[in-house]
């Protein structure tokens, strides 16, 4: 039998041992005692493996939001990263550019608006941009790459349309079977009008918002419809208040998303191992906040991951939890105590690691604090360091070319 990897020894979130072989980018057997029968084993031990995990809400396409999604992918376990809404159906082919030179799975929710996320906002104030054949084509034409339809309803994208784009962004979806993810903030229009609006299977983001604070009978309504509730961190759509007064009504965020683009990355938002310890500081325990970055995401949109199952596509993350309490902070500068920190160790994709990717410089249109700047200054100078120190000395060089026509006397003496 003989696997390609065996990862031995790790842990599941709920504690249980687990052992993964991999074989030709896929996982061919999983169980706690594997035998040691592999080509490379890799010892895992008392460590966490899950799932590559599956982030539902992120920009990596072209335009005003859009971050290199390999540079962050390596170091925070995240193998799919889902493109919500960067591009429209003007703009889809640069994002198709992106998906195929990444190493990371880029499945994608097309923005109803044809001219996506160019811009910072205002995409739908045109209802000339919402063309809903022209979204079933584009759906129809680029099934392999997009899962579902973006919205974004808050007053600056819509300006004085309503819920207009969420009406065509839903005919849209009914016609080509596909999922709404909904994005939710400033009002008009009411959070009641967007809410009452969506189906079985579509997705709230930011659904722990401060902006559109979430709280009333809608949500409930909706939720017990099966609508999913996915948390869209953000650069201002995540509020600890606004969570824990959710949790203390049975309202549980179905999904934890970053919502990572050029203005969370360099926070709040960070990563999503980072925002998973928001929600373990909210309460959540680690098995649910697992769930809800790997299985539930793949579910919502039927993506193949997200599983740890034999034919599974062998994405998998391993993370050292540490158990030491460190502070979190949420898009208002709210702060709460993680019980948890999750470092990730490795990441793969297909059977494949993810190795080290340097960040790409900050675009000119992102606004950053003094402290932001000199944070970034400092990490540019020991990345500096580290790569222009010679690796080795001469202890830890061999003679690959031994000067073998030098007599031998002359080398003796
Ligand atoms: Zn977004």
């Amino acid at each position: 039998m003989t696997w390609d990897l065996l990862l031995a020894g790790g842990r599941t979130a709920d504690g249980s041992p687990i052992d993964v072989a991999i074989s030709k980018g896929v996982i061919a057997a999983v169980g706690p005692h594997l035998p040691r029968d592999a080509s490379h084993i890799s010892d895992i031990t008392s460590r966490l493996i899950t799932p590559g995990l599956v982030d539902l809400h992120t920009h990596v396409g072209p335009g005003y939001w859009g971050i290199d999604p390999d540079a962050t992918a390596w170091h925070s376990g995240v193998t799919t990263w889902v493109d919500a809404g960067s591009a429209g159906a003007y703009t889809i082919d640069g994002l198709r550019r992106v998906a195929a030179g990444s190493s990371v799975r880029i499945p994608a929710l097309l923005n109803i608006s044809a001219v996506g996320l160019a811009g910072r906002t205002g995409e739908s104030r045109d209802l000339g941009n919402c063309d809903v054949p022209l979204a079933v084509d584009t759906l129809q034409q680029h099934r392999d790459l997009l899962r579902g339809i973006k919205v974004r309803i808050d007053r600056d994208t819509v300006g004085d349309n309503g819920v207009e784009p969420l009406r065509r962004g839903l005919a849209a979806a009914e016609t080509a079977g596909v999922p709404v993810m909904v994005h939710i903030g400033t009002t008009p229009p009411s959070l009641d009008e967007v809410l009452d609006l969506l189906r079985p299977g579509d997705i709230v983001t930011h659904c722990a918002s401060g902006i559109a604070a979430p709280l009333g009978p809608a949500v409930h309504a909706a939720v017990e419809r099966g609508v999913l509730l996915d948390i869209g961190h953000g650069s201002g759509a995540f509020a600890f208040d606004v969570l824990e007064r959710q949790l203390a009504a049975g309202l549980r965020p179905h999904t934890i998303s970053t919502d990572l683009h050029a203005r969370s990355l360099y926070g709040p938002v960070f990563d999503l191992p980072t925002t998973m310890a928001k929600l373990l500081a909210a309460g959540l325990t680690l098995s649910e906040v697992v769930t809800a970055t790997t299985e539930a995401p793949a579910r919502a949109l039927g993506l193949p991951g997200g599983r740890l199952v034999p034919g599974a596509p062998a994405d998998l993350a391993v993370f050292t939890v540490h158990e030491e309490e460190f502070d979190v902070t949420d898009a208002h500068r709210q702060v709460r105590r993680s019980p948890l920190r999750l470092v990730n160790d490795l990441s793969y994709v297909g059977g494949r690691p993810l190795i080290p990717r340097l960040p790409a410089p900050v675009p000119p249109w992102v606004p950053l604090t003094d402290v932001q700047r000199a944070a970034l200054a400092r990490r540019e100078r020991d990345i500096r360091a580290l790569l222009a120190t010679p690796l080795v000395g001469v202890e830890g060089l061999a003679e690959q070319f031994p000067r073998e026509s030098e007599p031998r006397e002359s080398r003796n003496s």
